[in-house]
This record gives structure tokens, sequence and C-alpha cells, in this order.
């Protein structure tokens, strides 16, 4: 699928992606990068999933959070996602954001609460409801494989790969995430139902927040990208 020639933005664009988990968070900022190249992206999930590979204090202290589809404590997502912004230079030592910040946050933040913490840090200026139904979310969660050290996700039914459980690039096999279980996945809908009602009020209340439907990702990113462009381009 192409969805046209990159642009420019004339404007910081600081995004935020908010669903269910597996409506296609991932996907969807993958395509935004490669369509508007000033963006840069942060996945708390990756950050955390690194810091558990790797071993870190940090992941070895998330990890069971993690595994059981429980989100792991603000202070800890907080201190991970504020040295993640210092690191890429948007966040100065003496607090002031860097103009030309424009980034996508991909599952930070996901309670009311973080997104205070985060308006403190850098105010999000777009906020993205990815809306689609859980029966479509399910069975899409059950064919998902991944291609763990390049991060590259397929999908059985309908993006898989050119030989079966294999990445199209290295050639090397794919696996299914260690959170990808239906238990754990009924858990984790549940949270996101329970947390982001308040979180999408607070930014609805910003008047920051715009709503997107639809059953697959392709049918969103036309209508994100344009919006993207009304907004910012
Ligand atoms: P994700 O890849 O975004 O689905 O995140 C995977 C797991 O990481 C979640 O189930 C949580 O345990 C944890 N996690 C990611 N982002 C956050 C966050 N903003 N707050 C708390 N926990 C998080």
């Amino acid at each position: 699928m192409s969805f046209g020639p990159p642009r420019q933005l004339k404007k910081a664009a600081r995004v935020i992606l908010v669903g269910a988990p597996g409506v296609g968070k991932g996907t969807q900022t993958e395509r935004l990068l490669d369509k508007f190249p000033q963006l840069a992206s942060i996945s708390s999930g990756d950050l955390l999933r690194e810091n558990v590979r790797d071993k870190t204090q940090l992941g070895l202290k998330v990890e069971s959070a993690i595994q059981s589809g429980n989100l792991v404590p603000d202070s800890t997502i907080l201190d991970l996602i504020s040295s993640e912004f210092k690191s890429r230079g948007w966040l100065l030592n003496n607090g002031s954001v860097s103009p030309t910040a424009s980034f996508i946050l991909d599952g930070f933040p996901r309670t009311a609460a973080q997104a205070a913490s985060l308006d403190a840090l850098i105010p999000v200026n777009f906020v993205v409801q990815l809306l689609t139904p859980p029966s479509v979310i399910l069975s899409r969660i059950a064919s998902r494989w991944i291609h763990e050290p390049s991060g590259r996700v397929y999908n059985t039914t309908f993006h898989a790969p050119k030989v079966p459980y294999k990445d199209d690039v290295t050639g090397e096999p794919l696996t299914q995430r260690k959170d990808d279980s239906i238990d754990t996945w009924k858990q984790r809908l549940q949270k996101f139902e329970d947390t982001s009602k308040t979180l999408l009020q607070h930014y609805d209340a910003k008047g920051v927040l715009w709503r997107v439907e639809g059953n697959t990702s392709d049918e969103i990113t036309p209508k994100l990208f344009a919006e993207i462009e009304k907004r910012f381009c």
C-alpha cells in the first residue's frame, strides 16, 4: 500500500496515538514516520521491552507487570520518558522544550495522571483516538508475528511474510510477543477501557482530541494523513 510522497511539516507536531491494545498504533506510527520525516517516535512499550531484554535494573523491576498485562508505575514510566526526551534533545536541562521537536508518542500517556505529568514536561497538540471493533482486534492479535531485532510486524491473515514465519529482510525466525496471549490481552483491554476514559476526557477538554475509525490500518491511514496535513503542513 502506498500513501504518496513525504510531506514537510510547517508547525511542530506533537502527537499521541490512543487506542486499545492491538488497534495498530505501531503500524500507524511507522507510516507517519515515512510520510512526515520530521517526526520521530517513542514507544513506551518498546522502551520497556528493551529494558527487560537488556536486564537493566528498571527492566527487572517491570518485567512481571508487563508479562501479566498490568501497567507499570507512573513514576517509572515518567523517568523513562523524560530521560528519553532529554537524550533526543527535545527537552533541555533548564526544562524548556526544543521548538522543532516533532514527535509521536506511542503507548504513553495511558492515564489522565500520566497526561497531566506530560503537560508539565512537553504539551502535545494533537491526540488521535484510533477506533476499531474489539472482535477485529482480537483476531488480529492471534495472528500477529514479529521480527524482534527490527520490530517488523507481520500478520498471517493480511500481511503475511513471504516465507511463513520468517522475516522478509533477514530470513530470521518470527516470534509471537510474550504478552500476546489471549488472557493477557483481555486483561490489557479491560485496563485500557478503565483508564482511557479519563485520558481522552483530559485531551478533549484541551481541544486537541480527534477521533478516527476503521476496521483495518489501511482504512485509517489516509484519514489520519489528511488530518495531519490540514493541521500541520
Ligand atoms: P505496549 O507495547 O504499549 O502495549 O506496552 C506493553 C506493556 O508495557 C503494557 O502492557 C504495560 O505493562 C507497559 N506499559 C507501556 N506503556 C505504559 C505506560 N504509559 N504506563 C504504564 N505501563 C506501560
